[in-house]
């Protein structure tokens, strides 16, 4: 998997992030640097995110 819009190979929590924040059927994978830029927040506040998905059982996050 890529990120899109840099090409960075993306990890799973950052595939399973970009469901999260785009929609779960998006075939677009962003790293973390490209989500906070779309997002306008910030690479920490986004591993907050993935941890708390991953808390909360979400099996986009294992
Ligand atoms: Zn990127």
């Amino acid at each position: 998997m890529k990120c899109v819009t840099c090409g960075k190979s993306v990890s799973r929590d950052e595939a399973g992030l970009t469901r999260k924040l785009i929609n779960r059927g998006t075939s677009e994978n962003l790293c973390y640097d490209c989500l906070a830029v779309r997002f306008r927040t910030t690479v920490p506040a986004l591993h907050d995110m993935a941890e708390a998905f991953r808390q909360a059982g979400c099996t986009l996050f294992c």
